[in-house]
């Protein structure tokens, strides 16, 4: 199944681009050259088989990604492992599986970690009986996005609106009728396993009859009656990622699926985007790295004027403004994972900074990777044309990188002080 995606960097030792790391515990050696070989001989092969068939091939029962999905779990790292070890440990070690698993394929990866979603929210909201009722075991995701309102869901403390923006009704509505939650209208079509899932943690606006239209969370089973999904989505990257859109026509569910009422909508949004932010961070200093080391290995192998192209200085410098941002962002990103698993009140600025860092140097390393790739770099035979398509969907996934800014600048300043 190797072809020539996979074959540079799988002979390529990773610990070339990794000098820089302080020196790891036993512990996690062995958990990051475990997963480093999942990432090679497993996620690496599917991810590029995944990215050239269609999105309702990917999602056929014996296609690559369920398969991707049952050896992975069968390695036994898990979010609800990670919960058991001091904060500072846990963190370190997750980003540094995120990165391991971004290497191998960035849309199989955020696959993988949105299983967990459901499960991750339940921890940082302390309703630790989610966890158990929607284990990471199962296909999750994290449904928040909404046709009409993409950036302005993910902003629920308005940092980021238009003065004059009319933001108009929520195309998902959970009203409390009774004893139950009714639950009508759709997400969008970027739901991350939108297509797969079997459980989603859904953040949606919520009528509990008293207070006016608010936020919730809300726990759902995707067999829930009503529910139905719309045409696995074709996109630019990440196409080993399955997403689409979930209807909901007023589906009843029991009231005590609500894990943060709205009352503590505001601080579960504002976890989950720390959460999330910094673990994309990680994720995609993953698919820099992976640019910069195919960059690395083809400069030495592809000769012009009779020796290998590494010989130029023009080459050897590009390549060394590709390591200097790939270790910058590493840096970043695990500085942010560790602080925040540590601090009282996680900062949503440095998750955002690690976020927009680490997605702006996965596209910028792919797309350098692909200029010393010269005509090659442009073509699918070769790996880092689809590193670039995956790169750039990293951009706008989780919140655009514009939008997140303006929250995270939000942040800094105080802006809840001046309005
Ligand atoms: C690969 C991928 C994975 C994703 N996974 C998930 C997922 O798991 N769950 C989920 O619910 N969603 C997911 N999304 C959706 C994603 O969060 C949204 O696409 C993103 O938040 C932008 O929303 P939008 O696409 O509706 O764009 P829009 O909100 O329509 O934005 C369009 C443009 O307008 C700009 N803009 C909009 N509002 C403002 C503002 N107030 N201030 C400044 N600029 C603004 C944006 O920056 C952007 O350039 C995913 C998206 C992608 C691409």
């Amino acid at each position: 199944m190797l072809d020539r995606q996979s074959i540079a960097a799988n002979d390529f030792d990773p610990s070339a681009a990794s000098l820089l790391d302080p020196p790891l515990t036993d512990v996690q050696c062995a958990m990051r050259e475990g997963l480093h070989r999942f990432a090679a001989d497993v996620m690496r092969p599917a991810g590029c088989a995944l990215d050239r068939m269609t999105a309702e091939e990917v999602v056929q029962k014996d296609s690559h990604f369920y398969a991707t999905h049952e050896i992975y779990r069968s390695l036994g790292f898990s979010q609800a492992a990670l919960a058991e070890l001091p904060p500072a440990e846990a963190a370190l070690l997750q980003s540094i599986a995120y990165e391991e698993l971004g290497w191998g394929d960035s849309g199989l990866a955020i696959s993988i970690g949105v299983n967990a979603m459901p499960a991750s929210v339940a921890r940082l909201l302390g309703a630790n009986e989610f966890a158990e009722r929607f284990p990471e075991t199962k296909f999750g995701c994290w449904a928040i996005t909404e046709p009409d309102h993409g950036s302005d869901m993910l902003d629920s403390t308005r940092q980021t609106f238009a003065s004059n923006g009319q933001y108009g009704r929520p195309s998902c509505l959970a009203r409390k009728v009774g004893d139950e939650i009714v639950l009508s209208g759709q997400k969008s079509a970027w739901v991350s396993n939108g297509a797969v899932a079997e459980q989603a943690v859904l953040f949606s606006l919520y009528d509990d009859g008293r207070t006016g239209i608010r936020g919730c969370v809300l726990y759902v089973p995707l067999d829930a009656k009503g529910v139905a999904r719309g045409k696995p989505l074709e996109k630019l990257g990440q196409r080993s990622l399955p997403q689409g859109e979930i209807f909901f026509d007023e589906v009843r569910l029991p009231a005590n699926l609500i894990a943060a009422g709205p009352d503590e909508y505001h601080d579960a949004l504002y976890g989950t985007l720390c959460l999330a932010n910094a673990s994309m961070g990680s994720l995609f200093v993953g698919v820099a790295r992976a640019a910069f080391e195919h960059a690395l290995a083809y400069a030495h192998e592809r000769k012009q004027g009779g020796v290998p192209i590494v010989q130029h200085q023009s080459v050897r410098s590009r390549l060394f403004g590709m390591y200097r941002k790939v270790e910058a962002a590493r840096a970043l990103a695990r500085r942010v994972a560790v602080a925040n698993a540590t601090a009282t009140q996680p900062a949503l600025q440095g998750a955002i900074a690690s976020k927009i860092t680490a997605t702006q140097t996965a596209f910028e390393v792919a797309s350098e990777a692909v200029q010393i790739f010269g005509g090659a770099g442009m073509s699918r035979e070769y790996p880092v044309e689809k590193l670039l398509r995956d790169a750039r969907a990293s951009m706008i996934e989780d919140g655009c990188n514009e939008l997140l800014a303006i929250k995270g600048g939000s942040q800094l300043t105080g802006w809840e002080r001046l309005h």
